[in-house]
């Protein structure tokens, strides 16, 4: 038994991806009202260990090799930094001669003891959702004492110093981000961070979709603004 699970192979790009996930339930340091995980008591920014990672690497190789994967995103359930293996698990795939990418919801990345790890990736997604001090709180429901200010300066000094690729996801929210001002708040903070690639996505959820969603046009004008800037 692994304390690993994983996504069936896609091609993105004609690279085969493997999607993993590290954590045998959901570790976050944020605790979304809006998460496809759903809720979690394990709100945690600390590194934990994780039983079975022995019988988890011997399974991620032997997937490594049938699937024939050329990229492996580490999309984990909730922040997979907090995996105190991380590094390890990180520096295991590389010796096979594979990139990584590693989706993080970025607040972490600006501590220098994840930043270390992340450096260690090819390539590294950060996100955004909320824009506002208040909706950050209300909405994304962080570790107390964490801030939205904060959260945009963490991303900002990953990206200043990060030699891999950097990618942006910022996902557009009915009521919350999608406004005129808005958008020019994500524009600002897309120069701050300036990020290698942006994404732009939206509430795809069917729970959420119907409150949160935005149009199909709307969509394609925020994109446009924001892939633009
Ligand atoms: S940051 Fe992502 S994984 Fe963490 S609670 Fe929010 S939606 Fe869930």
């Amino acid at each position: 038994m692994s304390g690993f699970s994983y996504k069936d192979v896609y091609i993105e790009d004609g690279r085969r991806v493997l999607e993993v996930n590290m954590l045998p339930e959901k570790y976050c340091n944020f605790d979304c009202i809006f998460c496809p995980i759903g809720r979690s008591k394990n709100k945690i920014d600390t590194q934990k260990s994780f039983d079975k990672i022995d019988s988890s690497l011997i399974e991620l190789e032997n997937m490594i090799e049938n699937t024939k994967a050329e990229l492996i995103f580490i999309n984990s359930k909730g922040e997979a930094l907090v995996n105190d293996k991380i590094g390890d698990i990180i520096d295991f795939i590389k010796a096979k001669g594979l990139p990584v990418r590693l989706l993080s919801n970025g607040y972490l990345l600006g501590r220098d003891e994840y930043m270390k790890i992340a450096n260690k990736c090819d390539e590294v997604v950060g996100e955004i959702k909320t824009i506002t001090e208040k909706d950050f709180q209300k909405v994304q429901r962080p570790i107390e004492g964490y801030t939205l200010a904060e959260y945009i300066s963490n991303m900002a000094s990953f990206s200043k110093q990060y030699k891999g690729k950097f990618l942006f996801e910022i996902t557009i929210i009915k009521g919350y981000n999608d406004n005129e001002e808005s958008i020019q708040k994500i524009k600002n903070i897309i120069k701050e961070i300036s990020p290698d690639k942006i994404i732009v996505a939206r509430m795809e959820d069917e729970r959420f979709k119907k409150k949160l969603g935005i149009t199909d046009e709307r969509f394609e004008e925020i994109s446009n603004a924001l892939l633009n800037v």
